[in-house]
């Protein structure tokens, strides 16, 4: 019996680094792409926040919606936009600090599947000055359901949002990598062109960051190989096929290969990044 839970544990690990479970390392709290999630904590504090100009649902919540300047500025310009078209939108909850997200996660019923609905202390994404639950006015006061995503105001977010910065960061569909029930009243700045880019690919938040970290160690592994390349005059390009598929080969030696090789110091430091993927 106990065996079996213990191997049950075991393949679960297994299972959650083979996917979309692996650790990222050091993150600057300054980042807009902060990926936070069951895996990786949020940073202490954000470096400042503010408080966006846009209307809380109520007077008594307008303490807890500050945000980080940036995703302030964006918010204040998705909600004014969104003003001009006759939705109407309302902020709930921004930033959460550490004691906040604990209290919420005590009261939760323990019976209730909470470890999907309620973030833990430290590793909400409100805690980061990037996330903000809304509402609109049709559904304005009837708690956060499903129901926004049918709502004129959720419909308008969905569409709208990305060219604001905004993501809906947990999608219908896609818990299983997000971790986290589908929730289309939580938005989350990454800047507009991360939005764009995640939209166009329909990928979540998760599956972005690792595209990205993809193609960052590609691009830093090309950058070393041109550097040997030049110090011993050899073409070694073949060997860093990394697809097998012998494209890089027709690009060796070219100007753009050896312009790039300048810069290896950035190269060096990061390349590391690929023993967590
Ligand atoms: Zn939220």
């Amino acid at each position: 019996m106990f065996l079996e839970s213990f191997a049950g544990i075991l393949l679960g690990f297994t299972m959650a680094f083979q996917s979309w479970g692996y650790m990222m390392p050091h993150q600057n709290p300054m980042d807009t792409l902060l990926l936070v999630n069951k895996q990786n904590k949020a940073p202490v504090l954000p470096v400042m926040l503010m408080k966006p100009s846009v209307d809380p649902v109520e007077e008594k919540v307008s303490g807890n919606i500050y945000m980080r300047p940036d995703a302030a500025a964006a918010l204040e310009r998705m909600f004014n936009a969104a003003g001009q078209e006759g939705i109407k939108l309302y902020a709930l909850s921004g930033f959460r600090s550490y004691a906040t997200q604990k209290a919420i996660y005590n009261r939760k019923d323990r019976s209730e599947s909470r470890i999907s609905s309620v973030a833990k202390p430290g590793y909400s994404e409100h805690q980061t000055g990037l996330a903000m639950d809304f509402e609109g006015e049709s559904t304005l006061g009837k708690g956060l359901t499903e129901a926004i995503a049918a709502s004129p105001e959720g419909i308008w977010v969905d569409q709208h949002c990305w060219e604001y910065g905004f993501i809906l960061r947990y999608p219908k569909g896609k818990e299983h990598i997000t971790g986290y029930i589908y929730e289309p009243w939580h938005i989350r700045f990454v800047g507009t062109e991360a939005a764009m880019e995640i939209r166009n690919l329909d990928v979540t938040f998760e599956e972005y960051i690792r595209m990205i970290r993809r193609e960052r160690i590609k691009n830093l592994e090309q950058e070393e190989i041109v550097v040997e390349q030049e110090n011993t005059g050899i073409d070694l390009s073949i060997h860093a096929d990394p697809d097998g598929n012998g494209k890089h080969g027709g690009t060796s030696g070219s100007g753009d290969y050896g312009k790039r090789g300048g810069s290896t110091d950035t190269g060096r430091e990061n390349v590391e990044l690929s023993d967590s993927i």
